[in-house]
């Protein structure tokens, strides 16, 4: 496999250098696997503003539907054949009372009200990833094979509580992501391993290699950066059990290398596909962040309207970071 990019160079009179000729150096990278474009800018890389919280986490404990003296009387209930709620040691489990698809669930991860990005434990996220497959057990794979674990941390990534939280979604249509890489897989189906062995052979992004899957920053990130974890078989997600541990310990390394980036927001998914052996499960997590010194939002038009990512960051460099964080 090529991992495909376009150069492009840009000269200007540049202000900053007393208006001599500059050149700016852009990659335009395409996805191994949508096929999706991420723009990676040659600009230096600006230290990400981490927002004082304080005051949203304060303020929303007091109202908090998660938190336990308010759980029972606030959240969802399934209808049959499903259970009315699920739990798995302190994880639990309901509808999602503003559903996007015909099964959204969501998770509560802890009875703590807020937990910094650097302080959830392997416990906390194993009672969340159990709590999980226990309730997507319930859930025909036939008619809803579009299985994903997802998370919004914080309200700087979509999340409406501060309160720890997975959702899931078992669906019967895919997602605009399912659809680019399926339709990728049907001219390739061997399309994640081959990328997988590419990544090898370059060795610059890959961050972890284990028996069941491997670990690396995207090569055209979603997101300022990407760290994408790919199981090497295929699965149900209701038999992710003996996957877990090594997918908390990835998650809980790259939530450490967030905080000391001073990022303290991100979005992550685990996406499977049940009636697709080509479709390896795998996981993306990607910071969410904001610019000084206005706090600028990470999207713009070019995500919002033109589909394409951008990145002020190598993801080479990220790799490298990463590597040299966790060893
Ligand atoms: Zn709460």
């Amino acid at each position: 496999m090529q991992l495909k990019k376009e150069i492009k160079k840009i000269t200007i009179k540049d202000p900053f250098q007393q208006f001599t000729e500059t050149e700016r150096v852009n990659e335009m990278r395409y996805c191994p696997l949508t096929g999706r474009v991420s723009r990676v800018l040659g600009l230096s890389l600006k230290e990400f503003a981490s927002a004082d919280q304080t005051h949203i986490i304060e303020e929303s404990k007091k109202t908090c539907p998660f938190c336990p003296q308010l759980i029972d009387a606030l959240t969802p209930k399934f209808i049959p054949p499903l259970k009315e709620q699920y739990s798995w040691g302190n994880a639990r489990c309901f509808p999602n009372a503003f559903p996007y698809d015909e099964n959204n669930a969501v998770i509560t991860i802890t009875d703590q009200h807020y937990v910094a990005i650097d302080m959830f434990t392997h416990d906390m996220l194993s009672d969340a990833f159990h709590c999980a497959i226990k309730f997507l057990s319930d859930i025909d794979p036939v008619h809803y094979p579009y299985q994903s674990i997802n998370c919004n941390y914080m309200p700087a990534a979509g999340s409406s509580l501060v309160h720890p939280h997975l959702q899931i979604i078992a669906s019967s249509t895919p997602s605009s992501y399912y659809t680019d890489i399926l339709s990728n897989i049907t001219i390739n189906p061997n399309l994640f391993h081959d990328y997988i062995n590419t990544e090898k052979i370059h060795n610059e992004r890959i961050i972890g290699l284990e028996g069941d899957s491997s670990w690396l920053v995207a090569f055209a990130p979603m997101g300022q950066f990407d760290i994408i974890g790919i199981l090497h078989n295929h699965i149900l997600l209701n038999d992710f059990d003996r996957y877990c541990n090594t997918f908390i310990t990835y998650i809980l390394k790259i939530l450490q290398y967030m905080a000391s980036k001073q990022i303290d927001s991100f979005n992550m998914a685990l996406y499977s596909v049940a009636n697709n052996v080509s479709f390896l499960p795998h996981i993306r997590i990607c910071p969410r962040t904001t610019f000084p010194p206005y706090a600028t939002s990470e999207i713009n038009y070019l995500q919002m309207l033109h589909n394409d990512s951008f990145t002020l960051l190598k993801p080479e460099i990220i790799a490298a970071e990463i590597n040299a964080y966790t060893t």
